[in-house]
This record gives structure tokens, C-alpha cells and sequence, in this order.
């Protein structure tokens, strides 16, 4: 432009400016030919300074650029190298690394998850959960999707996925969702851990926890965990429980290895019980768990007992058994699972406690009862020590006069904590815990405490005392020592005292009953034979025995009614063959005249009922004594 501006003003004017100061024609043309040399000089310095400033700003570019480009050599080495690095650690951490669109697409996985997984390029693109998840889990992972693609919260999750050979793996996926701005989308990247063998080793422990490992049925923790789904949902529910009838004989007679057996093969049998899970809840126990109507349970128990009743050889053997079973009913008998268990204990007790192959339902008034005595039995040994029991005496008269003859000795407890039970049941309670022992040893102790306290009036009246040994007691090793110690200590002598003992007692062991007997016998001690007519009613071995009285059963006494039927007979007979044999006879619980009469029209020689007198306290007794020796000495 400066060239071309230069050139028009030195043509325009150069000319003009020669015409006017050239002197001539020739000066001019001279002066023409200078310009020229003047112009190409100018013009040729002019594009020398033009072309020499763009020189100087093309090598600046040029310098700019020389630099710019190793810039962007450099970066784009490190570029290179970043992007290698990443690919590095991509393809070479031990995670399985997946990425993947939020719709489930894969976009990419690292060289781990190929070589684990036997997967490779051929499923970028592919729906993941469709093509890796078993179909069992699809559904959960795919609404474990759709939920992030609402939330964009990353959760960590857990899930099968099987490789391209069908192997199963369990993988914990650590999730990321990060941005792609070049797709602009939001994509996830799922790095995953292999922990089956974790969850083999886990489910190897839960195998041995929640299986019983002879049978293979569920084991106690696994019942637990059921029982409780059932009641978190609130679905109705019969549990019942088996106890297999005196299973440690069949251990005893053929061996544990059979009994192990015999346990698997049933096991194998409850296995195919339809609608219930079968569990093992302890030795010969199992329990059954079933979401059934109460009204199958009786069809149900007997398919139970059938299987318990079906005749199995095992080895050389042929084992069948029966069972009591207890069956307990949700949401009726129980709302929480420790409550459930222990009512489900109590209804097999209660079917245990109608014998052999029983079944009963739980109830709420057998559970009372059982509570009751539990009251009981914790508190006997207390009420001994406290001094809470006492004794009763109650006469035994001579049928025909009335007179008194002799005292039965009989415990009381004034203040007993169960005020619906009576002493004949605590008596019971305590012979079935043993119990029966130390109140035994109390009610000697104290009744030769009260013959020596006594002994002026009772050697007096000449009475005996008639004191109620239980079996346990009779066959204890050292009572016999105990008794003579106590009657030498309190020096009561031996003829004054009575021991009544029960059938029950002697039919155990007849020899060393007779035994026992025979020695009491000859220290002095007076024998009755308590309830007769309760157990084995064999007048033939009394033979053998050293009794001096037998007791009738109040059971017998109470069938005399006014008008004579076989009762009367039976006793007859009873009081004949025992005399015939001098053995005496008191009928037990007297209660109506007429009893009293046909007693005395037999020759039963003694009774003992309410009729003449109830069982009185310590007090009364001496007092009816006294009057008793008052009355003799007035008639003398
Ligand atoms: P048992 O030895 O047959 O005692 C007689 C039971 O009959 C007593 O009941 C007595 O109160 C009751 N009785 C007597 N006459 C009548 C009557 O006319 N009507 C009625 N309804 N009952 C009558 P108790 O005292 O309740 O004793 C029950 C059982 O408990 C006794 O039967 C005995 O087996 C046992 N027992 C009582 N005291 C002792 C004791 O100190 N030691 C042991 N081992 N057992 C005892
Ligand atoms: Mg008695
Ligand atoms: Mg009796």
C-alpha cells in the first residue's frame, strides 16, 4: 500500500515538478532519466524497508510458533503418556472394573474382568444385567438400576454373575457415577471384588449352623429364624414337637450307631412330610413347623407317629418306636418366640403326661399347673427350714367300740404357696423330685419329737403312732440306720411306732423289700401296708411279707353305699384272707355310720375316717388323749 501510494504521488507530481523547474528540454529529459534511477532507487530502498520489517515480525512468528508446536509436542506426550498411564492402571488393577451406561449398556470393561469373566469387546454395547446376571437375580439388579438412574446415588451392591464358561461368581460391586461431557451423559463404574470364596466359606458355616449334622434337617438356629419370619408376617402357624418314647433304651440295647441311624432314617422319612419344615431340636426331639389350619393337626400327628410306628431294619435289626408329640398353634398360644418355645415344651409335657404315644395340644391351665408346682417343689425345702410344715395326728379307732387305738402321722403345710393345691399332691410332687427324702427325714424327726416331749401321756394311753414312709425313703440306704439313730436320740422305743408303707414300695423289689422288712421287723417296729388294693391287690406275697396291719384303699370304703353290691364283697374277702393270715385290717376314710356298720358286721377290727375324727393338730391330739385316759380312769 506504502509502495503503491509512493508510486502515484511520484507520477502524479514528479513530472509537474521537473516541467516547472527544468530549465530546458534536454535538463528535463536528464533530470527525466535521474528520476527514474531516483525512483527505482527509492522504490527498491522503500520495498527493502518494507520487506525487512516483515522479516523481522515473520521471524517472531515464526519463533512464536517453532515454540507453540513444542508445546504442544510436549503435551501432547504427556497427553500420551496420561492416557497410557491410565490405561495401565485400568488394565492392570486387580478390581474387575465395568463401565457402563446408566441404561445397562456396557462401554467398557478392564483386562480383570475379561480374563475373569471370559468376556471381551463382543458385549460393549450389550445390556449387562441381561447377559451377566442369572435370572434369578435380574430382577433385583435391574430395579437396583432403574433406582440410581432416579437418585444418581452410587450404592455398593452384591450379586451373581456368571462367566461365559457358566461359572457362578459372587461379586461386591463398588459403584461410581461420573460425568461424560463429550456424550453428555452420566455414566457408572462398577469396580468389582470376587468374594466367592468368602460367601463358600460363608455358606460352609451357615451349612453347619443351620443344619444338624447327623440328620440334615434344620438345626435349633435354623427353626428360630423361621419361626420368627412367620411371626414378623403375621402368618398363622402349628408348631409341633416330637420326643421320640425312651429312646435311650433303643441307644442302650442296640448301640449309639444304630440309634444314629434309626434317627437319619426317620429324618429321611419327616424330609417328605408335605407343607412343613422339619428340624432337629435336640437328641431324640424334633420339631415340626407348619403354616397349616388347626384343623389338620390330628391328621398330621398320626402321620408323624405313623412314620415313628413303621417297623425299619437297620443292619440286623428291626427298630420301630412312639412318639408323644405337642403341637402349639400362632397367634393363639403365643406372640414371640421365647414364649412359642416354652409353651411348645409344655404341650409335649402335657402329652408325655398321658403316657406313652400321646399328643396333646398346648393349654393355658396346664401350664398353670405346671407353674404351679414349680412354685411348689422351689419351695419345700425353705418351708422345712422356716419351719412352715407341721404335723397332723389322726386317730385310728376300733371299729366295733370306737375306741382309739392308734395316730397316723400327717404332714401339713398351713401357709402353702399354691392355695388350690393340697398336701397329697405336694406329697406327689415331691416324691416325682425326690423331695419326698428330706420330708420323710423331717416328719420322723419331728414325730419322735413329739413321742419324747410327750412321752408321759402317750406311755400313758398306750398308743402308737402310725408314720407314712415313702418308696424313695424305704429304699434309701441308710433309713434304717436313720430311723434307729432318731428313736435311740429321742428315746422313743420302737414299739410305739408304725411304718406304713405302700404296695408300690415293696413290689420294686420283693427280695430286698422282705429284707428291709424283716429287719425292721425285728428291731421292734410295727409294719402296715398302706393303700392296698391301689396297686397289685396280691393277697399271696402279704405271705411272705412281716405285716401287722393292712390298709383298705379309701377307694374300696367309699363304694359301700347302703345297699350291698361287690364292693362289699371284696372287702369281705380281703378282711377274711387277712385275718386268716393275723393280719389286721383298717378300712381308710370312714365317712358314713352305715360304712362303720358293715366294717363291724365283717370283723374289719379297725378304721380310720372322718366319721370318728379328722386329722387334728398336736394340741388337740394330747387334749383327746387326756380325756381319752380321763374317761378310763373314771370308769375303773
Ligand atoms: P394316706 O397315708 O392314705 O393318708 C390318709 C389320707 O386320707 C389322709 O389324707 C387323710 O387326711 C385322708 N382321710 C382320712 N380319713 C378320711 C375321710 O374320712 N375322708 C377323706 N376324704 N379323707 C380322709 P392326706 O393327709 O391328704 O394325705 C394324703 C396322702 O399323702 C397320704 O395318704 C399319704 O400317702 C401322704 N402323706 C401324708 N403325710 C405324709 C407324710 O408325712 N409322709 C409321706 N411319705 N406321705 C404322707
Ligand atoms: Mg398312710
Ligand atoms: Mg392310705
Amino acid at each position: 500500500m506504502i509502495y503503491i501510494v509512493f508510486g502515484l504521488l511520484w507520477i502524479l507530481l514528479t513530472d509537474k515538478v521537473l516541467l516547472t523547474f527544468a530549465p530546458s528540454v534536454t535538463a528535463y529529459i536528464h533530470l527525466e532519466t535521474i528520476k527514474g534511477f531516483t525512483f527505482v532507487f527509492l522504490s527498491a530502498a522503500l520495498i527493502h524497508g518494507l520487506s525487512s520489517l516483515n522479516n523481522r515480525r515473520i521471524k517472531r512468528l515464526h519463533k512464536e510458533l517453532v515454540s507453540n508446536y513444542s508445546a504442544l509436542i510436549n503435551t501432547h506426550r504427556d497427553l500420551n503418556h496420561q492416557k497410557h498411564l491410565v490405561e495401565e492402571i485400568f488394565n492392570s488393577s486387580n478390581s474387575l472394573i465395568l463401565v457402563w451406561s446408566l441404561s445397562g449398556e456396557v462401554i467398557n470393561m478392564n483386562r480383570r474382568f475379561s480374563e475373569v469373566f471370559g468376556y471381551g469387546d463382543e458385549i460393549i454395547g450389550e445390556n449387562w444385567p441381561a447377559l451377566l446376571v442369572p435370572a434369578s437375580e435380574t430382577h433385583r439388579i435391574q430395579s437396583l438400576i432403574n433406582e440410581l438412574r432416579v437418585n444418581h446415588e452410587a450404592l455398593d451392591t452384591e450379586n451373581i454373575i456368571v462367566g461365559k464358561n457358566g461359572r457362578e461368581f459372587t461379586i461386591q460391586w463398588n459403584n461410581a457415577i461420573i460425568d461424560d461431557p463429550f456424550n453428555e451423559r452420566l455414566i457408572a463404574v462398577s469396580f468389582g471384588t470376587d468374594i466367592t470364596s468368602e460367601r463358600e466359606k460363608d455358606q460352609a458355616i451357615d451349612k453347619l449352623i443351620f443344619n444338624d449334622t447327623l440328620t440334615s434337617l434344620g438345626s435349633r438356629q435354623s427353626f428360630e429364624n423361621d419361626l420368627n419370619k412367620f411371626i414378623e408376617y403375621n402368618m398363622p402357624f402349628t408348631v409341633y414337637i416330637m420326643g421320640i418314647d425312651n429312646f435311650r433304651a433303643i441307644n442302650e440295647i442296640y448301640g449309639h450307631k444304630i440309634g444314629d441311624s434309626y434317627l437319619q432314617r426317620i429324618s429321611n422319612a419327616f424330609l417328605k412330610l408335605p407343607n412343613c419344615k422339619t428340624y432337629r431340636f435336640s437328641g431324640d426331639e424334633f420339631v415340626f413347623l407348619q403354616g397349616e389350619p388347626t384343623s389338620n393337626t390330628g391328621i398330621f400327628v398320626d402321620r408323624v407317629l405313623g412314620i415313628l410306628g413303621k417297623k425299619r431294619r437297620i443292619e440286623k435289626f428291626v427298630l420301630s418306636a412312639t412318639g408323644c408329640i405337642g403341637a402349639t398353634h400362632f397367634p393363639e398360644h403365643g406372640h414371640d418366640f421365647e414364649t412359642l418355645v416354652q409353651n411348645m415344651t409344655i404341650s409335649l409335657e402335657r402329652a408325655k403326661s398321658s403316657g406313652k404315644n400321646q399328643w396333646a395340644e398346648f393349654d393355658f391351665a396346664f401350664k398353670e399347673q405346671l407353674t404351679n408346682q414349680k412354685c411348689i417343689t422351689d419351695s419345700i425345702e425353705t418351708a422345712i427350714e422356716s419351719g412352715s410344715f407341721t404335723l397332723n395326728f389322726q386317730p385310728i379307732f376300733r371299729v366295733h367300740s370306737r375306741d382309739i387305738e392308734k395316730f397316723e402321722v400327717l404332714l401339713r403345710w398351713p401357709n402353702i404357696p399354691v392355695k388350690s393345691m393340697h398336701i397329697g399332691q405336694v406329697i406327689a410332687l415331691a416324691e416325682k423330685t425326690g423331695q419326698i427324702l428330706i420330708i420323710d427325714r423331717w416328719v420322723i424327726k419331728k414325730s419322735f419329737e413329739f413321742l419324747n416331749q410327750n412321752r408321759k401321756i402317750w406311755a400313758a394311753a398306750d398308743k402308737v403312732l402310725s408314720i407314712n414312709i415313702s418308696a424313695q425313703t424305704f429304699h434309701s440306704d441308710d433309713f434304717i440306720d436313720y430311723l434307729t439313730e432318731c428313736a435311740d436320740f429321742h428315746d422313743v422305743d420302737p414299739k410305739c411306732i408304725e411304718l406304713e408303707i405302700t404296695e408300690y414300695s415293696l413290689i420294686r423289689d420283693l427280695k430286698y423289700s422282705k429284707k428291709i422288712l424283716d429287719q425292721l421287723k425285728g428291731i421292734g417296729f410295727k409294719l402296715s401296708l398302706d393303700d392296698f388294693g391301689t396297686e397289685y391287690s396280691s393277697l399271696n406275697y402279704l405271705r411272705q411279707l412281716p405285716f401287722d396291719t393292712l390298709k383298705i384303699d379309701k377307694s374300696y370304703i367309699d363304694d359301700i353305699t347302703e345297699s350291698k353290691g361287690v364292693s362289699h364283697v371284696i372287702i369281705e374277702h380281703v378282711v377274711h384272707m387277712a385275718k386268716a393270715m393275723s393280719i389286721n385290717t383298717v378300712a381308710e376314710g370312714i365317712e358314713h355310720e352305715y360304712q362303720r356298720a358293715f366294717l363291724d358286721d365283717i370283723h374289719c377290727e379297725f378304721g380310720q375316717g372322718y366319721l370318728i375324727s379328722r386329722p387334728l393338730n398336736g394340741v388337740d391330739t394330747l387334749s383327746l388323749l387326756k380325756t381319752h385316759l380321763e374317761s378310763r380312769q373314771a370308769s375303773a
